[in-house]
């Protein structure tokens, strides 16, 4: 690994993620920036070396081609239309999976042999299709999945209990979009159950929270994006690092023959493996649920 990132599509995420990747501690030594609009990709690129004389570290950050995959350990893929108000993940289907079909096949053809990343909506179909045209072993293709939702509730849990939320064990499941859940009954917090310290009402209220944050940040703001850039800095450093990291991903259900957000461990091999998670009978339908919507959408471009 030579621990270099392309970024695809550096609007919002991309580049929210590239700014994040600066102002962390990384292992990216090089990033390249890839996007339709060259010209404002200049100026973030100028941008962002400027970060550098403050920056924990040093990266070579420069406009990209598609020849810079060629060598890469990770091409984070987060081009595309994101939701407009109103909008579900789901909606973007058509729009985006049009583009990724020229995307992938460019990448690949520079020879390509690291690690996909995907950001673009809606996630797990995208890094599905992404798996299916790139050719790659499944486990070297990675979707954000749910690690956004699952920060999203590991903060509200923390901030309703005034507890750390890296001290709250819990995970978002399933699809990145409406049919996603949290199996509370495998959430812990201090070895406790989380229902130890939530009510059932304290529980719904958080997770539809969790569910509707987008939507809410949509309706705000236009578009979420900080959130999901440091997500992204997590994953990249838990690959880079070969760090054996917990995290809920979207990784290849083979059993399916779907992409969704389960628990899986990441090293430099991208997936080393998924965690069995066993679910009590109510979240094994929810499970079945969020498998099958994925599924139709995915049926749907095929
Ligand atoms: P944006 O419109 O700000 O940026 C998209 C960028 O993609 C633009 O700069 C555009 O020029 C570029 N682009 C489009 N087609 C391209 C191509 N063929 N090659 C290279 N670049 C291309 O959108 P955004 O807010 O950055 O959102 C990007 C995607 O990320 C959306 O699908 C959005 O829904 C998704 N998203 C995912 C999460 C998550 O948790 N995974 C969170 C937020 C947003």
């Amino acid at each position: 690994m030579n621990n270099k990132v392309v970024i695809i599509g550096c609007g919002n995420v991309g580049i929210s993620y590239a700014y994040a990747l600066v102002n962390q501690k990384t292992y990216v030594h090089e990033l390249a920036l890839i996007d339709l609009n060259k010209e404002r990709i200049e100026g973030e690129v100028m941008d962002l070396n400027h970060c550098l004389p403050y920056a924990p570290g040093k990266i070579d950050i420069h406009v990209g081609s598609y020849s810079d995959c060629r060598d890469a350990s990770i091409v984070v893929i987060a081009a595309g239309a994101n939701q407009k108000p109103g909008e579900t993940r789901l909606d973007l289907i058509n729009k985006n999976s049009a583009i990724f079909k020229d995307i992938i096949d460019n990448v690949m053809k520079s020879g390509f042999n690291g690690i996909f990343l995907v950001a673009t909506n809606p996630l797990d179909i995208m890094t599905y299709i992404t798996y299916k045209y790139s050719g790659l072993p499944a486990s070297k293709v990675i979707g954000s999945g749910t690690s956004l939702d699952s920060a999203r509730l590991r903060y509200l849990v923390g901030d309703k209990l005034g507890i750390n939320p890296k001290n709250v064990h819990a995970y978002v499941i399933g699809e990145h979009g409406d049919s996603e859940f949290v199996p509370w009954d495998n959430a812990v917090i201090g070895l406790q159950k989380a229902s130890d310290f939530l009510t059932k009402d304290d529980m719904n209220e958080i997770e539809n929270n969790v569910r509707n944050a987008a939507y809410e940040i949509i309706n705000k703001k236009g578009a979420t994006y900080y959130g999901i850039g440091t997500t992204l800095v997590r994953i990249t450093n838990a690959i880079l690092g070969d760090e054996n990291l917990i995290f809920s991903v979207s990784n290849y259900d083979k059993e399916n023959d779907v992409y969704v957000g389960t628990p899986a461990i990441l090293n430099k091999d991208g997936v080393k493996e998924r965690i069995f998670i066993s679910l009590n009978e109510e979240d094994t339908n929810k499970m079945i649920n969020t498998i099958s919507v994925i599924k139709e959408n995915i049926n749907k471009i095929s």
